[in-house]
């Protein structure tokens, strides 16, 4: 059987330069090469792997084809989101795990082939068309190409006559997917977003280099098309109460607040200047644009000698981004080993050919200051004292729990250090709905269908498992926009 196809990418020591996109993504020969691969199963095992169901084979089988135009819109029937996810879903634990040619024993004891490289073909397929659409002036893309989105259904009517409508409290994936849902059933939609720009953690998070901002856009585009509403700067809970939502008329609110409260280790010198939360560190970088600076006048501290603080993809932007804005050496301190991390795959690869460093089965103790600055007023970390670790039984996550070796102490100059150890919800819509239940640790309880202790309100994505993945958020508001049709329609 045929080899899967590498994707190219900017090479290591040119990218660590800049913040281009580091991978570049299938040509056409190349995907239609990879499609050809699948061998056409018939149960297959994939679709399950995918929170959005996707028909995977179906729209691979329309690239084998060369039908690529047929592919995205069989995307499309499914996700709203595809040049995104498959830039940034992590793959190899969804989709191409379960797919049977994932690299597993079989009777024989000989290991598989590669499973199909299904996000890149989704990546190719919704690449393709963007380029198609930017290429052409607008007035000379044929009627409905424009809008590849999939059918709209007639308008869903109040018992005024008037379409129901509906509110979305925040444009993250899981937001974005829901809206588009249910506009594509025919309800009005609008989204509510608090911030200037809308894509949530797509757009404030995640770096350029790993999913540019134009592709973000042009997807949040897509979903406008839909006849979506997008509304910015509007924080709801204060600018906009839930009860004004009521009195405008929205029948039903989706919450996608995502998970935006930094989380801190409560060590000492966590309040020294050079040390930022990844939320902060990367929000400053991407949202306001530091690393475009003199053109942008956000300040943020590049720092020579960078410590991160964490394993997950949060941890691999912050550092690599660190990177690129200078740093001569940037080391990424986790406490388990590599086979714990939660980064995608791919990212902990890109980190190493970067010539990032990492300290694994390593734990951030004290950070100590220099002591330059007179009495009063506060210093910059100088350094971060860790101590080693050791795994030893697993913890509820299922992953083995780090136990720190006594005597192991020593000390890491740095300059800045940036904290990635994980997000909780964001507590305001919490506390702007009385009588919503939620979870200790800050997250909206719900059901099964994504309603939560308020009937018409329902909720999914970050806010509701802390913080996860893109397709699991997009997956969620695609389950809760089901189940607002059924409430609606009732
Ligand atoms: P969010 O994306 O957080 O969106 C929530 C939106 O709601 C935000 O725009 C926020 O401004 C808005 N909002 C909040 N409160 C209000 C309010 N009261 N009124 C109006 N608007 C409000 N996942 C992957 O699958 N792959 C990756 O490679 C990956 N990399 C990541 C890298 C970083 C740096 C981060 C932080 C996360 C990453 N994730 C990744 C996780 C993923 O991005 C999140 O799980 C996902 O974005 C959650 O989607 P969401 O819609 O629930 O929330
Ligand atoms: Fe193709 Fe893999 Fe899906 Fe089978 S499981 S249909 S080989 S992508």
């Amino acid at each position: 059987m045929a080899e899967r196809p590498k994707m190219s990418e900017q090479d290591p020591k040119k990218r660590v330069k800049n913040f281009n996109e580091v991978a570049l993504g299938y040509t056409k020969e190349q995907a239609i090469a990879e499609a050809k691969r699948c061998i056409k199963c018939k149960n297959p095992t994939c679709i399950a792997g995918c929170p959005v169901e996707i028909d995977i084979p179906a729209f691979i089988a329309l690239i084998a084809d060369g039908d690529i135009e047929g592919a995205i819109r069989k995307l499309k029937e499914k996700n709203s989101l595809p040049a995104i996810c498959g830039r940034v879903c992590p793959q190899e634990d969804q989709c191409e795990k379960v797919c049977v040619l994932a690299p597993k024993r079989d009777s024989s004891g000989l290991a598989k082939k590669d499973p199909i490289a299904i996000g890149r073909l989704e990546r190719f397929a919704a690449d393709y068309e963007i380029q198609q659409l930017l290429s052409k002036p607008a007035a000379t893309v044929p009627a409905g190409r424009q809008e590849n989105r999939g059918s709209v259904s007639e308008p869903r009517l109040s018992v005024s006559g008037s379409p129901s409508k509906v509110a979305i409290v925040g444009s993250g994936p899981a937001g974005l997917t829901c809206a588009a849902d249910l506009a594509k059933m025919g309800y009005q939609v609008t989204v509510f977003e608090s911030l200037h720009e809308t894509g949530g953690v797509l757009t404030y998070g995640i770096p350029e280099f790993r999913l540019p901002k134009k592709i973000v856009n042009f997807e949040v585009d897509g979903v406008r098309k839909l006849g979506v509403q997008v509304m910015t700067n509007v924080l709801v809970g204060r600018t906009i109460t839930f009860d004004e939502l009521k009195e405008e008329g929205f029948k039903a609110v989706f919450v996608g607040s995502g998970a935006g409260l930094p989380q801190f280790m409560g060590i000492p010198g966590e309040d020294l200047n050079g040390v930022y939360s990844a939320n902060e560190f990367l929000v400053r970088i991407n949202l306001m644009k530091a690393y475009l600076f003199p053109e942008y006048l956000t300040p943020v501290k590049a720092g020579k000698k960078v410590a991160v603080v964490g394993g997950g993809n949060v941890a691999m932007d912050s550092a690599r981004c660190a990177l690129r804005l200078g740093a001569d050496e940037v080391t990424v301190i986790y406490r388990r080993s590599e086979a714990e991390m939660p980064a995608r795959d791919e990212e902990i690869e890109h980190a190493k050919e970067e010539g990032i460093k990492f300290r694994l089965l390593t734990d951030p103790i004290r950070l100590i200051g220099d002591n330059t600055v007179p009495a009063g007023r506060q210093d910059w970390v100088k350094q971060v004292e860790c101590l080693k670790m050791e795994l030893g039984e697993p913890d509820a996550s299922g992953r083995r729990r780090p136990v720190p070796i006594k005597g192991t102490e020593f000390k890491l100059d740095i300059d800045v250090l940036v904290m990635a150890i994980g997000n909780r919800p964001n507590p305001l819509v919490p506390s702007a709905l009385k009588g919503l239940k939620t979870e200790k640790w800050g997250g909206v309880v719900v059901n099964e269908d994504g309603q939560t202790s308020i009937p018409y309100i329902f909720a999914g994505g970050d806010i509701v498992t802390g913080a996860a993945t893109v397709i699991e958020a997009m997956g969620a508001g695609k389950k809760a926009a089901r189940a607002i049709d059924k409430f609606l329609s009732k």
